[in-house]
């Protein structure tokens, strides 16, 4: 198995401001820490440099216009007419050097994407990526180049089948709008429900995809306070037999640190025990890997889920071997250190989120599995 870390220190040089929520840190505090716990020297493990991506790729889904203005954006100057695009807005805010950071991301993906499909990775994880809100020709919820909507057309463009697997806290809403009749790309997203988060409109259990599409879009919309086990259930009866019956040649997971309870965005009663377990049945299921960090609002939530999904999708735990060839030093110790302590969820409360659930479960096991083939 030969894996890739996307990484460059260009990321956190952008630095919107100091109360701007995107926290472009992100990259570096990930490879600090696992370059800590050993997490990148081991066979068949690189670290690569992205390079920004090509005005023609990002002409694969955003309109030139919003490209330009993009550019302009760029240089720090703001005007009127760039609101209709949903720049310079608090959550995207025009600020100087963000087309920079943000093409560098989008770059971050499509080289990790190019080294799937050329056979030379397995597996690759870009934590500065996933900018699901993102559309053709406006920025949204702190996304301003969809980068894996260009990923997965360049994908497609080489007769891939894709997987997309979205937990980040907020539903991937223009991943969901711009393949919503594709029966070549499989998108399934848990989040929390709209009733009480961002983007409100989209993410229902009964958007299942149009068309050719149909039974191809699955949104597991979670209630507010779903805890480990209740999500565990879900997503263990949901994403295996769909990656199982959908034979993708490459998945997208989009490992968004915003559903776990510290996040101060969103509402959701999550610990990274039951994350790393989620990111664990992804990597089991995938035949090729595409790992994007996406959302997440607290640094050091960030730090350590990404650093213990990192070692997760390497098969690196502490071993006894490695312990005598390295006298001491081992790969991966200290990563029980970054787990989070288990969290006990009020009664009252778990009950309601089961019932809920189970219900959304319901829906998708007879609306979807018969189209797709599960029993
Ligand atoms: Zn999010």
């Amino acid at each position: 198995m030969k894996s890739a870390f996307i990484h460059s220190d260009e990321f956190s040089k952008f630095k919107a401001s100091n109360e701007y929520p995107w926290l472009t840190e992100r990259s570096d505090v990930t490879y600090s820490k696992c370059k800590e716990l050993n997490l990148f020297d081991h066979d068949g493990i690189e670290v690569i440099k992205p390079k920004p991506a090509s005005i023609k790729d990002l002409y694969l889904y955003h309109t030139k216009e919003y490209i330009n203005l993009l550019k302009k954006a760029d240089k720090g100057i703001f005007d009127e007419s760039m609101l209709r695009y949903g720049l310079g807005t608090l959550e995207c805010p025009v600020v100087k050097g963000v087309f920079k950071y943000h093409n560098l991301a989008a770059g971050a993906t499509i080289t990790g994407a190019n080294l799937l499909v050329q056979n030379k990775k397995d597996i690759v994880f870009s934590p500065t990526g996933g900018f699901h809100h993102a559309g053709p020709d406006f920025a949204s919820g702190f996304c301003y180049i969809n980068d894996i909507n260009i990923a997965i057309d360049k994908l497609l463009k080489t007769g891939k089948r894709i997987l997309y697997i979205d937990i980040d806290a907020h539903h991937a809403d223009m991943v969901q709008e711009t393949f919503y009749s594709n029966p070549d790309v499989m998108k399934i997203s848990f989040h929390e429900s709209g009733k009480t988060l961002f983007p409100w409109k989209t993410g229902f259990e009964n958007e299942i995809g149009k068309g050719k599409g149909k039974g191809y879009n699955i949104n597991f919309p979670l209630p507010e306070n779903t805890g480990d086990e209740e999500f565990l259930w879900a997503f263990e009866r949901v994403f295996p037999p769909v990656a199982r019956a959908f034979k993708a040649d490459i998945t997208f997971a989009i490992l968004g640190v915003d559903i776990i309870f510290s996040d101060p965005l969103t509402h959701i009663q999550l610990t990274n025990n039951a994350f790393i377990k989620a990111v664990k049945i992804i990597k089991q299921a995938s035949a090729k890997l595409l790992a994007l960090g996406s959302g997440g609002y607290l640094l050091d939530n960030i730090e350590r889920s990404w650093t213990l999904a990192w070692a997760a999708m390497n098969d690196l735990e502490p071993k006894e071997e490695d312990t005598a060839t390295f006298g001491g030093m081992f790969w991966g110790d200290g990563l029980s250190s970054l787990l989070d302590r288990p969290l006990f969820l009020p009664n009252n409360i778990r009950k309601k989120t089961k019932k809920d659930v189970k219900r959304v479960y319901q829906y998708i096991a007879s609306n979807i599995f018969p189209i797709i083939g599960i029993k």
